[in-house]
């Protein structure tokens, strides 16, 4: 092994639910608790984890992460072989690895949570959304409030590090009822939260309800008002806003997304699992397995659709990703990783952003101030 090793993260996808959501467009199936192909679904990522291992030499494990879907309806032992085995695929792993599950209320326990943690995952990652029931009842979530705070409680009591999902952006909710379901999911001893507005994407229920004109949506003046109250209520309680969609009491950052933000290399196993490697300075290769979950557990071979990224790309993925953070993008590590200045053709729009104060340049970093967040998308385009 080279003696610096390029740190890589993997991430597992689960794909099924219980239920499904009425506004989730992930790639995930409804399914029975008793037709989970639980071994079969391990078995099936081990063939792909094997078919990939070439690719892993010379790089050091730097986090793993199970999403989905719903992973905490896994048995804890399939989930624990997998990473059992992935760990011992990499040659190295980084000091501080981080293991991450998503799970679900309706599918956490505290014994689960207990397994979980004895198979090695040191952070849980729980979908409770809204701690009132009209807003989970109307996300279609199979939980209610009393549930989803008790899970949080377990989940603490029971692993190291605990992050929630929370939604906002329901039509009718109030910056009040928000501001107390932040206070709530702080009172359980989580100390990061991944809070998301509630946006109808095309090909889900509520976006056909909507179509329909059957489904009343916030504003954006409540979207812009709910969001800076979700950044309000964490300052309060000393938290960073570390990026545009992700709060963290010091120190708890998720080091799985950071390392994504920053560009760093990740491989995708799984049904529908994204990866994208570096294979030299300009060039990586990205890639996107088939969404099919029945073909995922029955092919032997990798079917997996894949593009090569050049310079050009992965300035633009260095923007997209990077500007998201409070950190914001390193210029000399994009340029270092694409092998062309991201800055080369682009000099007038920097130095307009930066004139209407949309962009921040500070040593080898490029930033969006927070206070201009909610404008990020028109900001980044600009820079395209
Ligand atoms: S539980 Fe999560 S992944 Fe599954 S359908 Fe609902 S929102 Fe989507």
């Amino acid at each position: 092994m080279s003696s610096h090793p390029t740190a890589t993260s993997v991430y597992i996808h689960f794909p099924w639910c219980a239920r499904k959501c009425p506004y989730c467009d992930f790639a995930t199936e409804p399914i029975r608790a008793e037709e989970l192909p639980h071994e079969a679904y391990a078995d099936a990522l081990l063939r792909e984890l094997e078919a990939r291992a070439n690719d892993l030499h010379g790089r050091a494990l730097k986090s793993v992460f199970f999403g989905g879907g719903t992973p905490s309806l896994w048995t804890p032992a399939a989930l624990g072989r997998v990473l059992g085995a992935i760990r011992a695929t990499f040659e190295a792993e980084v000091e501080d690895l981080e293991i991450t599950v998503e799970c679900n209320p309706s599918s956490l326990t505290r014994q689960n949570a207990a397994r979980l943690r004895e198979v090695g995952v040191g952070r849980l990652s729980v979908g409770v959304q809204s701690l009132r029931d009209p807003h989970l009842k109307f996300l279609g979530r199979l939980h209610d409030s009393e549930r989803a705070k008790k899970a949080l409680v377990e989940a603490t009591a029971e692993v190291p590090r605990v992050s929630a999902d929370l939604m906002f952006g329901m039509p009718g909710q109030t910056s009040a009822e928000l501001g107390d379901d932040i206070a709530r999911i702080a009172d359980t001893g989580v100390l990061h939260v991944s809070a998301y507005a509630l946006t109808i994407e095309d090909k889900t229920m509520f976006g056909s309800l909507h179509r329909a004109g059957k489904l009343r949506v916030a504003s954006e003046d409540q979207y812009a008002s709910l969001f800076e109250q979700v950044e309000e209520r964490f300052t309060d309680l000393g938290w960073e806003h570390y990026e545009v969609s992700n709060y963290a009491a010091p120190g708890e950052e998720s080091l799985h997304n950071l390392h994504y933000w920053r560009g760093g290399a990740y491989v995708g196993l799984g049904a529908a699992a994204v990866g994208c490697l570096d294979h030299e300075t300009g060039r990586a290769e990205r890639w996107r397995n088939d969404p099919s979950p029945q073909r995922y557990l029955t092919r032997s071979t990798l079917d997996t659709k894949t593009e090569t990224l050049g310079p050009d790309e992965i300035v633009r993925e260095s923007l997209m990703l990077g500007l998201r953070t409070a950190e914001g993008m390193n210029v000399r590590d994009t340029r270092r990783r694409a092998g062309s200045d991201p800055e080369a053709g682009r000099e007038m729009e920097i130095a307009q952003a930066i004139e209407h104060g949309n962009l921040v340049r500070d040593g080898d970093w490029l930033r969006v101030p927070r206070s201009r967040w909610l404008k990020l998308d028109g900001i980044v385009r600009d820079l395209f």
